[in-house]
């Protein structure tokens, strides 16, 4: 079980965990003597998608859920409807946003840095798409390490996210046209957003309107 969880971790060695190697760390995530947030590198990129996968190793049932029926945001204890997860293959749920700045052009696979309206976070995120002032990106991480130090980034502002694309991955499937309170997976504060869903297909969904203000 050791030599799994590790092949889970950031495989940096680096320490900042407190332990000399990854291996250490998930020893000690083994023996309950450490946390999973005690690596700062696990919040990054496709790295975050381990963490639900290596708390269910530890035993626990995932991010947020609390039990097979209830979904708790981490930070503020709301309630959630589902977990919004990356459509397949993808490292985070898709998200458009509307940059405040008109004078902002990042290019297709670029980096962006900027602050979600109504979130402390500083986000970091790769640029897919940009028509008619909506920036379509994979959100990549609070901070910008993405294990490198030589990546550059376009500082975009303070921007309006407008729509969130994914999949249900645990909870209740809900309807088109409903107001939903659902758990992105990819948020660092794990936090329940709101929103309305626009369109669906299966268990894949197009939500907008997004709010951190959840009732
Ligand atoms: S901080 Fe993360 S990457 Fe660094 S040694 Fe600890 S587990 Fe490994």
């Amino acid at each position: 079980m050791t030599q799994e969880i590790t092949d889970l971790l950031p495989g940096y060695n680096c320490g900042e965990c407190g332990y000399r190697q990854c291996r250490d760390f998930a020893a000690a995530l083994l023996e309950g003597e450490a946390e999973l947030d005690g690596c700062p590198h696990m919040a990054y990129e496709k790295l975050a998608l381990n963490i639900p996968v290596i708390q269910q190793l530890l035993g626990g049932p995932g991010p947020g859920i609390k039990d097979s029926r209830h979904i708790i945001g981490v930070i503020d204890g709301l309630e959630a409807d589902f977990v919004f997860s990356p459509l397949p293959g993808e490292p985070s749920c898709r998200e458009d946003l509307h940059p405040f700045d008109p004078e902002v052009g990042p290019e297709v696979s670029e980096y962006v840095r900027y602050r979600p309206l109504g979130c402390p976070v500083t986000h970091f995120a790769r640029v897919l798409d940009m028509k008619r002032g909506i920036m379509t990106v994979h959100l990549v991480g609070p901070i910008h390490r993405l294990g490198r130090d030589d990546v550059a980034f376009e500082d975009i502002g303070l921007c309006m996210v407008m729509a969130f694309d994914g999949i249900v991955s645990k909870g209740r499937v809900p309807d088109v046209g409903q107001t939903v309170k659902f758990l992105p997976e990819h948020c660092m504060m794990q936090k329940v957003h709101s929103g309305v869903v626009v369109h669906s297909e299966g268990s894949r969904l197009r939500i907008e309107g997004i709010d951190l203000k959840v009732w």
